[in-house]
C-alpha cells in the first residue's frame, strides 16, 4: 500500500528517538485529521513499558525511525467520528498496543484481533492508510474507534494506564486458563516488574495462592508486604525450589532476559502450564524430560483482544486494581528509560502527558 499522508493534517506534539542510542527528544509531528471511524483523544497519561525502551533502541532490528513510543495511553475524547459507537466527547478512554487489524479473519471476528496476522500496533506500525504508526508519547492521539477502551469511573487515570499493556497481558492467560472466576489454585509468577507485579494483584484478588519466583532477594519483602504474595522463592536456591516441586498448577513467567526453565517447569504439578509472556532476545531451552515426566505444557501469548481489555479494565475497578507507578514530566523520558533498563523502577513508569507544556520549554 503506497503511504498516503495527503490527509495528515493534525500538528501533533511528541517526543521520538531518532536513532538506535534510543535517546527521547521532542519532536513535531502530523495525524490523520479525524475520519468517520476515529475518536481524537487529549492524551493525559502513557505508561513506559519494556518494548518502548526495546524499539526506542532497535533492539529487535525493526525500529522505523523517527519512533515515537507509548502503547499505555490513556486520555479524553475530544473528537467523534460519525460512524462512531459507543463513544463521546469527554469519556474518559484508553488504547493499548493494537491500531489496526484486518477485521475479517477468524481472529478478528472473534474478539481475538491481537492474533490478526495483519496485526498493526499503535507505534512502530503501517496503518491502514499506508502511514507508520506514531504512539502515546504525544499530545494528541486519532484511533480507530474499534481499538479504543473504556476506562471506568473508579480508576485513577495514571495509574490504570500500565493496565492497556502490561494489566491484559498477564489478564489473558489467567481468563485462558479459569483463573479469573474460579479460585483457590496454586499460581506462580516469574519475575516481579510491571508485568509481574500486576499478575500477584490479579492472583490475590481472584483468591489463588500465589508464589513470587525471582533471582532477587530484596523482591522477597516486596512480594509479601507489598502485594500480598504468599510465597517466594529465590530461584538461585535449589533447597526452596526442591521444596515447592509439583507445587504449582499455572505459571506465569514475566521475565524477558535469557533465563533457564528447567527449574521452573518442575515447580508445575502434572498436567500444570507454564505460560510466557516475557520476549528473551535469544531462544530459550525447552527440557523435554519435566515436560514428559509432569505431561506439561509450556505455551505463549500476546496481550488480549479488546472486549477482553475492557473486560479486564471492569474487573480491575471492581477489584480496586491498577498499577503501581512513578510519575514522571516528559523531560525525565530519558531518565526513565535509563532506570527501567536496569528494572530499577516500582513497577511502572507513567508519563504526565498533560504536563508538558512547560516542561517542553527547558
Ligand atoms: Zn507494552
Ligand atoms: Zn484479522
Amino acid at each position: 500500500m503506497a503511504e498516503s499522508r495527503a490527509n495528515h493534517t493534525v500538528s501533533v506534539s511528541g517526543w521520538a528517538a531518532h536513532d538506535s542510542s534510543g535517546k527521547i527528544t521532542p519532536y513535531s509531528f502530523k495525524r490523520r485529521q479525524n475520519g468517520v471511524n476515529d475518536v481524537t483523544i487529549k492524551i493525559l497519561y502513557c505508561g513506559i513499558c519494556h518494548t518502548d525502551l526495546h524499539c526506542a533502541k532497535n533492539e529487535w532490528g525493526i525500529t522505523m525511525y523517527p519512533v515515537v513510543p507509548g502503547h499505555e495511553i490513556i486520555g479524553e475524547v475530544t473528537k467523534v467520528g460519525t460512524n462512531v459507537k459507543g463513544f463521546m466527547e469527554g469519556d474518559r478512554v484508553g488504547v493499548g498496543c493494537l491500531a489496526a487489524s484486518c477485521l475479517e479473519c477468524h481472529h478478528c471476528k472473534t474478539d481475538q484481533e491481537n492474533y490478526c496476522q495483519d496485526l498493526q500496533f499503535v507505534y512502530n506500525g503501517i496503518f491502514w492508510d499506508g502511514t507508520i504508526t506514531y504512539g502515546g508519547y504525544s499530545q494528541i492521539f486519532v484511533a480507530d474507534y474499534r481499538y479504543v477502551v473504556h476506562i471506568p469511573a473508579s480508576l485513577p487515570m495514571d495509574a490504570a494506564a500500565p493496565l492497556l499493556c502490561a494489566g491484559i497481558t498477564v489478564f489473558s492467560p489467567l481468563k485462558e486458563h479459569d483463573l479469573v472466576a474460579t479460585a483457590g489454585k496454586r499460581i506462580g509468577v516469574v519475575g516481579l516488574g510491571g508485568l509481574g507485579h500486576i499478575a500477584v494483584k490479579f492472583g490475590k484478588a481472584f483468591g489463588h495462592h500465589v508464589t513470587v519466583i525471582s533471582t532477587s532477594p530484596s523482591k522477597e519483602p516486596e512480594a509479601k508486604q507489598r502485594l500480598g504474595a504468599d510465597h517466594f522463592i529465590l530461584s538461585s536456591n535449589p533447597k526452596q525450589l526442591q521444596a515447592a516441586r509439583r507445587s504449582m498448577d499455572f505459571i506465569l513467567d514475566t521475565v524477558s532476559a535469557e533465563h533457564s526453565l528447567l527449574p521452573i517447569l518442575e515447580l508445575l504439578k502434572v498436567n500444570g502450564t507454564l505460560f510466557l509472556v516475557g520476549a528473551p532476545d535469544k531462544p530459550l531451552q525447552l527440557p523435554a524430560f519435566p515436560l514428559i515426566f509432569g505431561k506439561r505444557s509450556v505455551k505463549g501469548g500476546i496481550i488480549g483482544g479488546i472486549k477482553e481489555t475492557q473486560e479486564m479494565l471492569e474487573v480491575c475497578a471492581k477489584y480496586n486494581i491498577t498499577s503501581d507507578i512513578e510519575l514522571i514530566t516528559p523531560d525525565k523520558i530519558n531518565e526513565a528509560m535509563e532506570r527501567l533498563a536496569k528494572n530499577d523502577v516500582r513497577y511502572r513508569f507513567v508519563i504526565d502527558i498533560a504536563n508538558a507544556v512547560t516542561s517542553n520549554n527547558n
